[in-house]
């Protein structure tokens, strides 16, 4: 689904912007996420992050391995 400006008619990247990137209008309600919308975005992004730097904080623990078993030494 393609988001346009309805003044210049250009294409829409980010509906969190509430203005146009290229004309710098105003941008009608219904082009734009709401309030809940982005905080919901932008709460499944922080949770990405955070899975992310837990899954690198793992790999770190674990590695990098010296070739003689590391971490998994019984
Ligand atoms: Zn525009």
């Amino acid at each position: 689904m393609e988001f346009r400006c309805p003044y210049c008619n250009a294409p829409i990247y980010s509906r969190k912007n509430k203005i146009c990137g290229v004309c710098e209008k105003p941008l009608p309600k219904e082009l734009l996420l709401s309030d809940e919308q982005v905080a919901e975005l932008k709460k499944q992004m922080d949770t990405e992050e955070k899975r992310e730097k837990e899954f690198k904080q793992q790999m770190n623990d674990i590695g990098p391995h010296d070739g003689h078993g590391g971490a998994f030494k019984i």
